[in-house]
């Protein structure tokens, strides 16, 4: 149970690059941040504008002389100070991130990164040999992953309760840019430009997030080969995609499929993961966060629910409120940056972080290696490909 004693030492000394006035994102990762007093927010260039960069910071109760016109003059800055930043958030458009990132870790800091860490994998597993190199965490805000509900999953396969797992069905489809919203929506209009999000849009800002729903249900599992196609249903948005399917084939014979959309008209979220075995299915709606259905074939279906001792422990391990009482998305990323407090402590004191998982760098590298496969795929006529 979390309740808010503390984990770590001191809190770590934190900054944001982006997140500021008007993101979409900022908040959250403040709130998660600053939720367990695990991070303490005590330096920001959080706005492409630096004015209103600085306005902001100051309302954010941050040193006027600590919001920074930019992140090289904040990494500069700060490295100068006794009491300078020990990590920081990178939540600005995914154009960014691989400088960003670069230049954070050189500067031996700890990270956190939205997703897509970048747009390559050659980049991805540069910036993972830097982060070895110099000994630092960096997290990646699968945000959805920190659920207690997916806890429960991953421990229910790992258990066998499911038998052999033989498909993961997998989707995260909403209806929000059915029509041309980028037009005039300025948080949508990068999302739909190659030169901000690189070689893809719903693959890479949706269908990341249920696979890696099904990292750490599976953590075993491997791609052997996928296929993919992609369409561009308002089609100003091309070559960027706002809808594709993925089919894929993993090493032991499972398959699964993630269906990424943008314009799934009518839908919130519609973010699913369905794992099937050969005794039983387990499924997680992101709308429903507090409950897992597991269907054991021939028997009625159950709802199991957050926070009930029928749980396994470790999926009650970051239960804040108890059963009944509804947890949602601000928690599940409090969880998460709770992990990433206790990985940063640890690879300061020179330990290993033992039994506690996280979506690390790795997890940033798998999301970019895996639109990377798909858009190959895609753009070649929809043809399986030996996954690289
Ligand atoms: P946004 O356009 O709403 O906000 C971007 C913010 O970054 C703005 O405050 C902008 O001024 C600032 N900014 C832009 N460039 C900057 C720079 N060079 N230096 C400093 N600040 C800069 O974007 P958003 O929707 O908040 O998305 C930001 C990132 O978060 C994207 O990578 C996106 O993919 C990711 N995201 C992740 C999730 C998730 O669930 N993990 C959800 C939404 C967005």
């Amino acid at each position: 149970m979390i309740n808010g004693e503390k984990k770590i030492e001191n809190p770590i000394r934190w900054a944001m690059v982006g997140g500021g006035r008007g993101s979409q994102i900022g908040y959250i990762h403040r709130s998660a941040a600053l939720r367990d007093h695990n991070f303490q927010l005590v330096a920001g260039a959080f706005d492409i504008n630096a004015e209103r960069g600085l306005d902001f910071g100051v309302n954010l109760h941050v040193e006027p002389e600590r919001c920074y016109p930019d992140y090289k003059k904040m990494f500069e800055e700060e490295a100068k100070r006794e009491d300078g930043i020990q990590a920081v958030s990178i939540a600005t458009p995914n154009g960014t991130h691989y400088e960003i990132c670069k230049a954070a870790l050189e500067a031996n800091l700890h990270v956190v990164c939205e997703k897509p860490l970048c747009f390559t994998t050659e980049e991805a597993k540069e910036l993972e040999a830097l982060a070895k190199e110099k000994n630092r965490v960096v997290g990646i805000t699968y945000g959805y992953s920190g659920h207690q509900a997916i806890e429960q999953g991953r421990q229910m396969i790992a258990n066998g309760d499911l038998g052999e797992i033989r498909i993961i069905n997998m989707q995260f489809a909403h209806g929000f840019h059915s029509e041309a919203v980028e037009l005039d929506n300025p948080s949508t209009k990068w999302r739909v430009d190659p030169k901000f999000v690189g070689p893809s849009y719903v693959l890479g800002d949706l269908g990341t997030h249920p696979l890696y729903l099904s990292e750490v249900m599976l953590p075993n599992l491997k791609i052997k080969k996928l296929m993919c196609t992609r369409q561009s249903f308002v089609k100003t948005r091309a070559p960027l995609e706002d809808n594709a399917y993925t089919i894929m084939e993993y090493d032991n014979g499972a398959v699964g499929t993630v269906w990424s959309c943008a314009v799934n008209a009518g839908s919130m979220h519609s973010q699913k993961i369905r794992v099937i075995g050969s005794k039983a299915s387990i499924e997680w709606w992101d709308e429903q966060p507090n409950q897992l259905r597991y269907e054991v074939q021939g028997k009625p279906v159950q709802i199991l629910e957050r926070g009930m001792n029928y749980l396994y422990s470790e999926a009650l391990a970051d239960d804040r409120i108890g059963g009944g009482h509804p947890e949602g998305l601000f928690e599940a990323w409090s969880n998460l940056y709770t992990r990433f407090a206790l990985a940063m402590e640890a690879a300061d004191q020179g330990r290993q972080l033992e039994d506690i998982w996280y979506p690390g760098i790795e997890a940033g590298v798998e999301g970019v290696r895996w639109v990377e496969n798909c858009v190959r795929s895609a753009d070649n006529g929809a043809v399986w490909v030996e996954y690289q």
